[in-house]
């Protein structure tokens, strides 16, 4: 352990320091052309370029001296396989776009080169850089290019020692020499064929390594950067745009689907540089430094990952997909216990408090890790040492008829600071027998989504959406109405009932008007919670900025509202006349408007019958449209085709770009009840669902209500398609053969069946001639493929499908008391301890009645009021059991309960409600 003399890097005399305290503080890609003798050791030119601050940009090029080449010739890899072609399906708008890999059939790289320079796919005509630039951001969203990406493997021929790709020879070697675990991409090299437009999403490294692309030839490769330093920048602006993907994972862009123009960059001053790559050049990449890029045409590139000591820290913080299960994360555990010997305890406590400095650069080695370099031993060696110890404790510990506890995790400790192992030591040797192979994709797989096209209405359903599962019609929620609050339109305004709407909306967290268009409503609990004011406080807006910009054809997006505070916060205000509460950002006021006194638009202009122009319920915050009627806020938020004028002001509304097509859906919460056809209606997002609501109308029913991301703002989800997105995965725990539970019988009533059969099906995933996709068609639908004969078909087969087949992942055949047997989908089953949705809790119908008749149990919240709205939710509570009946009735048969019973509204009060076998 004498080595405290080799802390600095030590560098040729040519690579002088020029300034030492921070280079490149502009943060531009810098270009390197290293002499053959600066070209002979990687490592050590990685850690020069960074004392010029290269690593600054997050990027840098490199070109390797002239007399350099990596393979003789590339005549002969026409025949070479490209196993899963991706094909990218773009959408977006307006410089913000999703991206999205689809598997297509292998091919060679003969037959990809000919598709490559096809008419369909080939290079546009283009006078320059910047007008290819211009052309690509343009068109992206057109013809689909097809990738051959993610390919394991090296075109460097043998023997090249100088920058193979696939022996690097850094310290991210640890992974596989220490851990045995290699990752197909990240420690072992990927090749690349492009062809024009093919793309690589923004996207920081696996663990945020550093990583390295050599342009083997072909058409130049483009990059965008962001600088380390500005990277969370980045972030925040890509969370703003894709609120509904930032909600799903804590690191979304992860997921390599996000594509941001520099033009999007420029406009919300995201510091970032650009560089076109040459055949023949490699690329460097720094930790934490975010890129994106197309390729101009037909070519080949290879890369790695590698790293160095200065990596380690950013290992360490690097974020992490939450929400996939195939992602790429190495243990750091190895690196820091080896290279980091002295704050190896307090990181495994989690005190390591490290800040990542963006500016220092990397030091060439340590003492720990020339120590390791010096005593490193493959895996396969380690296996063998430790199998032999292990099998001297196992019999020394079988002699004393004890069996002591596996110590393989630890045993290895007096080689050099101990045996790393994968997940706290407890893996035993016998498990260990082969090295792990896992694959990172730069490009993951994954489909366009299933929701529907913004502007497009959908119409009626087909008869085949109209199963007895299907929503109910609108309920008549008039006569409660009538006789208490008047907040519908059709019924004269009713000032103090909309004072008391606003106060009790005032009482669901964020406490704010606005945001309540992404809570659940709930009816307030009592009424200390009416009195809890919290008008003068600041709570975080759950409206995404981007929601006020979006939906519009050819708006400008908008991320950043100067009106909420640094800490993300805006200020409630409240209506001193109508008791509205809002944030001040999301109704568009300056969060310095005094308090005392503030008036919302609708009470500064004394328009007590304001009434929703695109809905049918009063109450709420309001604002002018252009044509000087009022319209809700959320409804505004919403509906596609409403735009606010001034997005920052949310106001004037402009709702002329409504369609009549729009103004002619049917509300099913409330076109029953009022009969006439009013205000705009939004629909179900899933799909080819038509199923349609007013907001309001939708918000008070309780239908889940999400932001979205750009370009749609909002997702809704009818309760039908609520219950199919969010029932249990198949296979996980509930159902069971023989089991007792209540089923949906042909007649669309519930009771109570037995499981006598459950079926869970193989699926293949298929990839069609036309470009689609499926992961659901079933064996027997293999035309070409005999499976049961032969066995599941090769990956990559060329197969006929049968198109005529709808099916559930998972069916269950259940038998009826009246011994019908029939075969259900799981959602279409409770389990009978299960909760129903929304506190309803059915029994079984009775076995000897002919026509259906159900128990219900109803709990109702402390100090319980029956209001309209709660009326109106109840019913929904049963819409959304999937039963059928009228709900007016029931509201009546509730009434009538409550009234016979003399219950005033006590504590966790139960109300059984048997309904006769007709209502
Ligand atoms: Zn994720
Ligand atoms: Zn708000
Ligand atoms: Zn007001
Ligand atoms: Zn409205
Ligand atoms: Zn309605
Ligand atoms: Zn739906």
């Amino acid at each position: 352990h004498k080595v405290a003399d080799i802390d600095e890097p030590t560098l040729p005399a040519t690579m002088s320091v020029e300034n030492p305290t921070a280079p490149n503080a502009g943060c531009k890609i810098m270009t390197f052309r290293p002499t053959m003798e600066e070209f002979q050791d990687f490592g050590k030119y990685v850690a020069y370029i960074e004392t010029q601050g290269a690593h600054r940009a997050g990027l840098a090029k490199v070109i390797p001296p002239k007399e350099w080449k990596p393979r003789r010739s590339y005549d002969t890899i026409e025949e070479m396989v490209i196993p899963a072609p991706i094909m990218q399906v773009v959408t977006g708008q307006s410089g913000l776009f999703t991206q999205y890999n689809i598997q297509k059939k292998s091919m060679t790289v003969g037959e990809y080169r000919k598709l490559a320079n096809s008419k369909r796919y080939c290079t546009p005509q283009h006078k320059d850089f910047d007008d290819l630039e211009r052309k690509y951001w343009k068109n992206l969203t057109f013809v689909s290019p097809i990738y051959g990406a993610d390919i394991s493997g090296s075109l460097y021929d043998p023997g090249i020692e100088e920058w193979n790709i696939g022996h690097l020879n850094t310290l991210l070697d640890m992974v596989e020499q220490e851990c045995g675990i290699v990752i197909e991409g990240v420690n072992t090299p990927y090749l690349y064929f492009g062809m024009w437009k093919t793309t690589f999403a923004w996207h920081t490294e696996d663990m945020d390594l550093y990583s390295i692309n050599y342009l083997h030839f072909g058409e130049p490769k483009s990059w965008y950067a962001v600088p380390p330093e500005h990277g969370k920048r980045l972030e925040r602006l890509a969370q703003g745009f894709f609120p509904g993907s930032s909600q799903g994972c804590d690191a979304f862009l992860r997921h390599k689907m996000t594509l941001i123009s520099p033009s999007i960059l420029k406009k919300y001053g995201i510091p970032f540089d650009r560089i076109t790559q040459e055949a023949g050049e490699f690329m460097i990449t720094f930790p934490y430094g975010y890129h994106a890029g197309f390729n101009h045409g037909f070519n080949c590139a290879e890369s790695t990952n590698f790293a160095t000591l200065r990596w380690i820290d950013y290992g360490k913080m690097a974020s992490q997909c939450t929400c996939r299960k195939d992602m790429v994360k190495i243990s750091m555990d190895v690196f820091v216990r080896c290279l980091q010997p002295e704050r190896y305890d307090q990181w495994k406590q989690g005190k390591d408090a490290t800040v990542l400095d963006h500016l220092k650069p990397t030091v060439l080695s340590s003492p720990e890790l020339e120590h390791w370099r010096k005593n490193r031993v493959t895996f396969k060696e380690k296996l063998l040492r430790r199998s032999v110890s292990h099998a001297e404790e196992a019999a020394a510990a079988s002699a004393e008829a004890g069996g002591g506890e596996d110590s393989a995790g630890r045993g290895g400790g007096a080689e050099h600071g101990g045996v790393p192992a994968e997940g706290g030591g407890s893996t035993s040797y016998s498990k260990m027998t082969a090295v792990e192979v896992k694959k990172s994709r730069r490009h993951p797989f994954s489909k366009p989504p299933m929701r529907s096209p913004l502007f497009i209405v959908k119409q009626e359903a087909s008869s085949d959406e109209e199963t007895p599962s299907a929503l109910p019609g609108g309920g008549d929620i008039e006569q409660p109405v009538r006789k208490t609050d008047h907040l519908w339109q059709s019924l004269m305004p009713n000032f103090l009932a909309e004072c008391r709407f606003n106060a009790a909306m005032a009482t669901i967290e964020p406490y704010c008007g606005v945001c309540t268009l992404f809570c659940p409503f709930t009816q307030p609990q009592d009424n200390a919670a009416l009195l809890m004011s919290h008008r003068g406080t600041s709570t975080r807006p759950l409206v995404p900025e981007m929601c006020f910009s979006s939906g519009t054809e050819n708006t400008e997006p908008l991320a950043t509202n100067s009106h909420i505070g640094d800490d993300g916060t805006s200020l409630l205000l409240c209506c001193s006349s109508c008791s509205l509460q809002v944030h001040a950002s999301c109704y568009g006021v300056r969060p310095e408007t005094k308090q005392e006194g503030w008036l919302c638009s609708r009470c500064t202009t004394v328009a007590w019958t304001a009434s929703c122009c695109l809905c049918n319920l009063r109450g709420g915050a309001l604002k002018m449209t252009t044509d000087t009627r009022w319209v809700h806020v959320i409804c505004a938020i919403a509906v596609p085709e409403a735009r606010f004028v001034n997005a920052i002001e949310r106001e004037p509304v402009d709702v002329t770009s409504v369609p009549e097509t729009r103004k002619s859906l049917k509300c099913i919460y409330c076109h029953k009840a009022t009969k006439n056809i009013c205000g705009a209606c939004i629909q179900c997002s899933y799909e080819s669902c038509s199923t349609s609501f007013h907001v309001t109308c939708a918000h008070l029913a309780g239908v889940v209500m999400k932001p979205a991301d750009w370009p749609y703002g909002v997702s809704v989800t009818c309760q039908k398609h609520k219950q199919t997105i969010q029932k249990p995965k198949p296979g996980s725990r509930d159902i069971s053969l023989g089991q007792q539970v209540i089923g949906r019988n042909s007649d669309g009533w519930f009771y109570r069946c037995t499981v006598i059969g459950i079926a869970s099906q193989t699926l293949y995933e298929v990839n069609f001639d036309d470009g689609s996709y499926s992961d659901n068609v079933l064996p027997e639908n293999l035309m070409s493929h005999d499976c049961l004969r032969y066995g599941p078909p090769e990956i990559g087969e060329l197969l006929l499908v049968l198109l005529t087949i709808t099916i559930s992942s998972r069916s269950i055949q259940v038998e009826f008391l009246d011994q019908a047997q029939i075969l259900l989908k799981r959602s279409e089953i409770h389990t009978l301890e299960q909760e129903l949705p929304k506190r309803v809790m059915t029994a079984a119908a009775a076995r000897d009645c002919p026509s259906p008749a159900i128990l219900f149990t109803v709990r109702f919240p402390r100090q319980w009021t029956m209001t309209p709205q709660f009326c109106m939710v109840l019913c929904c509570f049963f819409y959304d059991a999937d039963l059928l009946f009228e709900p007016h009735c029931l509201c009546c048969v509730l009434l009538a309960e409550l009234a016979g019973t003399g219950w005033t509204g006590g504590r966790d009060a139960y109300l059984l409600v048997t309904f006769p076998s007709l209502l």
